[in-house]
């Protein structure tokens, strides 16, 4: 397999690692503890894997708290059920987050426990860090790429953070089994075994169990992300709650 593939492949998972890691199940749920220091090495990991399209942890989190409340309601911030349109449902998403960073950056929030680090995030949430993380992608490309048919490669390296949040957002809520019969909401569990998004895509069982850690329920489900957080409790660079 071609280095760039295998590259690609690092990058996806890493990238969504922090995402479901950090963003998600730590910021979001807070469903474990880690001390300052580990919480600025996560930081950065989480940026230097999302690159140009870093999302600030609070920000996300309240953002995602509010999905979680209006769950394919009206305000919900992303739902297939009432964007129809994969851009119009983007958009919304970006509107819904930058209001949030916002309400994040005017320390208009309650919760004091969301993960912040405003010296770091001014310098890296800048145009100025995405334009020359994009840039470094593409001249990586120029000198690796066997040919150009790689180069379709980069636009998803660059939005690598939106499209992970797209396919768990639009697909969870819109294809798959159900295991619980919600009225509220219209998630559902994508995948059997979610090789693809490390336990993001059993979005049926996280809705209706939004604090348990491991998002698998079924014995054929297993959720890739539970076993990262558990081998990171064990090795005391978390602890889980
Ligand atoms: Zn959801
Ligand atoms: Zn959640």
């Amino acid at each position: 397999m071609s280095f760039i593939i295998l590259l690609f492949i690092f990058h996806w998972y890493i990238s969504l690692f922090t995402q479901t890691f950090f963003l998600h199940r730590y910021a979001s749920h807070q469903m474990f503890r880690m001390n300052n220091f580990t919480e600025k090495f996560f930081f950065i990991l989480t940026w230097l894997s999302q690159g140009p399209s870093f999302l600030e942890p609070a920000a996300y989190a309240l953002m995602h708290r509010k999905h979680h409340r209006m769950s394919d309601e009206d305000d919900d911030p992303h739902s297939p059920v009432k964007f129809s349109n994969w851009f119009k449902f983007m958009f919304k998403t970006f509107d819904e987050y930058r209001a949030f960073k916002d309400d994040v950056a005017k320390n208009k929030y309650k919760d004091k426990n969301l993960p912040r680090w405003p010296k770091f995030e001014n310098i890296v949430d800048t145009y100025t860090v995405r334009i020359l993380f994009a840039l470094s992608y593409i001249t990586f490309y120029i000198y690796f790429a066997p040919n150009l048919f790689f180069f379709l490669l980069i636009p998803i390296h660059i939005l690598m953070g939106p499209i992970h949040g797209f396919i768990v957002n639009w697909f969870g809520h819109k294809h798959g089994y159900r295991n619980f019969k919600m009225l509220e909401d219209n998630s559902k569990n994508t995948l059997h075994i979610d090789f693809l998004m490390m336990g993001e895509l059993y979005q049926n069982n996280h809705h209706r169990y939004p604090q348990k850690m491991n998002f698998a329920v079924k014995w054929f489900e297993v959720d890739f992300g539970f076993y990262i957080l558990k081998i990171l409790h064990f090795l005391r660079i978390i602890t889980i709650k």
